[in-house]
């Protein structure tokens, strides 16, 4: 039986690297992949999925509404597809997620999503609680806080270089993000007293 995977980590885990290794290591064998990516993520009317080391690949875009399993179905009936892969599959709409479960339990396709789990403010994303709840597989993308633990968290730097405590989930481009462990996080966002003296929070 096909299985729906959930990789999740915070940013720059190089979630997207993987999922593009993934894909070509299917393709090389000669089969097919279908690529996803959330609509903010376009290079005119295509998806683009680029990861930080200088991978590209063009990607279908999903928005809120659109039927996933639909789509795969249709394209499945003329070409047979191997594997699916989603990148920023925090954005999925719960009802998408269930389409790729779907996917995977009728179309007999495995489905691999890529997402964040929690956004700056250290809240679950739409489709990160979906998948959570009702993926098969769930992999944790390892990346490191600036001490050296495992960084669960992220903190987002606005223009002025300082840690935003408030504002949209969703802030593509513009600001830089940067992964924590839980409890720089909780420094860097003012909940808790900082015991070092590195970090942004005296900036
Ligand atoms: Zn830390």
């Amino acid at each position: 039986m096909a299985k729906l995977y959930f990789n999740y980590a915070t940013m720059n885990a190089g979630k997207t690297t993987m999922l593009l290794q993934a894909s070509y290591n299917y393709r090389e064998r000669g089969m097919t992949t279908m690529l996803f990516v959330a609509g903010h993520y376009h290079k005119g009317d295509t998806g683009l999925i680029s990861s930080r080391i200088g991978l590209e690949a063009e990607a279908e875009m999903f928005r809120d509404g659109d039927d996933l399993y639909a789509r795969v179905a249709e394209h499945h009936e003329h070409t047979t597809v191997h594997c699916i892969f989603v990148d920023e599959a925090q954005f999925l709409e719960e009802e998408q997620v269930w389409q790729l479960a779907r996917i995977a339990d009728r179309l007999n396709i495995p489905v691999m999503c890529y997402g964040l789990r929690t956004d700056f403010q250290g809240k679950l994303f739409s489709g990160s609680r979906a998948l959570l709840a009702i993926a098969d597989d769930l992999r944790e993308v390892r990346t490191i806080c600036r001490c050296g633990r495992k960084a669960t968290m992220v903190v987002r730097l606005g223009p002025d270089g300082k840690v935003a405590k408030q504002g949209e989930q969703v802030a593509i481009g513009k600001d830089v993000y940067v992964s924590l462990c839980r409890q720089h996080w909780e420094e860097e966002m003012g909940r808790a007293a900082p015991d070092d003296f590195i970090g942004f929070a005296r900036n």
